[in-house]
């Protein structure tokens, strides 16, 4: 098949890429390299069966060109990291809100099935353990930059089901929940590549709050399969996914584990959240997701432990 990626230089994006690519796809990948990286694909330079287009989801243009052109799309181009979106609202909300939806009108113009990435973010600040899909969104006020990306990614997901209620568009949305491995970086906050490399250089882990809320830590490579199997299953279309980890740990306990690992002499520094963030951030104390309905349709169960997941990002870094 031929396969379009938004963002497909991105962390999520480059792995989705180059396991279509070994599955005998032809894979094109969109992205204007804000947070994507050229080196992120650098491997798959020179293959046939993959292209870089350097452009914005943004390009209508260009994206009607696309669309036409592959048979599946996955939007997983967005603007994402808590710290980017804290700090940059206003390019958070056009490339999420915009971006989708042009996808969405693309696929419509050509008949073409799309899959599109949401978030756990969409949850908001319920903490009720394990999230199912139809849990309730409880969210803080829209003029606090994380709820309103919470909200433009809420309005992707309205207009995925919509196309597809209304205008018959084959769209399938799925949560992402705490996505990490090799090639993420943690310069737009993401907290695992930011403890390894402190870790490993040494330097003080920087533990944001308390510590004790917790996340649970799925493998990139478990997630790009799970998206693959979805976009084959018919059943899947018109329907929300959540995808992650039920390995729950607290952020104190991960620096602890990763100094472990890594043998660091680095010690935990605790920041608070208006320092690390802005005045009045407002942190979730609890992120874990149901994966029943996505185990019950493709049998997805995560299958790297959260200690192997860190101990393949600090041979990844050691490599760099
Ligand atoms: N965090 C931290 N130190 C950092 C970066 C993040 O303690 O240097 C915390 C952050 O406040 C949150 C958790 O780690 O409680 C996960 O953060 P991340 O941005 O990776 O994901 P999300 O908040 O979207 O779950």
């Amino acid at each position: 098949m031929k396969l379009l990626i938004t963002g497909g230089a991105g962390f999520i994006g480059s792995h989705l890429s180059e396991e279509l690519i070994n599955n005998g796809h032809q894979v094109i990948a969109l992205d204007n390299l804000s947070t994507g990286r050229l080196e992120n694909v650098s491997q798959l330079e020179g293959n046939s069966r993959f292209e870089l287009v350097v452009d914005t989801v943004l390009n209508e243009n260009l994206v009607d060109k696309l669309v036409e052109k592959n048979d599946v799309i996955f939007h997983l181009a967005a603007a994402v990291g808590v710290e980017l979106i804290v700090k940059k609202p206003l390019e958070s909300l056009t490339t999420n809100i915009k971006g989708s939806e042009m996808i969405l009108e693309m696929a419509h113009r050509y008949h073409k099935k799309v899959l599109i990435t949401s978030t756990s973010e969409i949850y908001g600040k319920n903490t009720n353990g394990p999230l199912k899909e139809d849990d309730d969104r409880i969210l803080g006020s829209p003029l606090k930059s994380r709820w309103s990306y919470s909200t433009a990614k809420a309005v992707d997901e309205m207009l995925a089901y919509v196309y597809w209620k209304q205008k018959n568009v084959p769209a399938v949305i799925v949560r992402l929940f705490n996505t990490v491995g090799p090639r993420q970086t943690g310069a737009y906050g993401m907290v695992l590549p930011r403890f390894i490399e402190q870790a490993l250089k040494n330097k003080a882990i920087t533990v944001y709050g308390t510590g004790k809320q917790s996340r649970c830590f799925v493998h990139v490579k478990d997630v790009v399969k799970a998206l693959i199997r979805l976009i084959d299953e018919p059943k899947a279309v018109g329907e929300v996914f959540n995808i992650g980890s039920q390995e729950e740990i607290s952020i104190e306990k991960l620096a602890r584990e990763i100094i472990k690992i890594t043998k660091s002499s680095s010690k935990i520094k605790y920041i608070p959240y208006e320092k690390a963030y802005e005045e009045g951030f407002e942190d979730m104390q609890r992120r874990i997701p149901d994966i029943s309905k996505i185990n019950k349709l493709i049998g997805f169960k995560p299958t790297y432990t959260l200690a192997e997941i860190i101990k393949d990002i600090v041979s990844y870094v050691k490599k760099q």
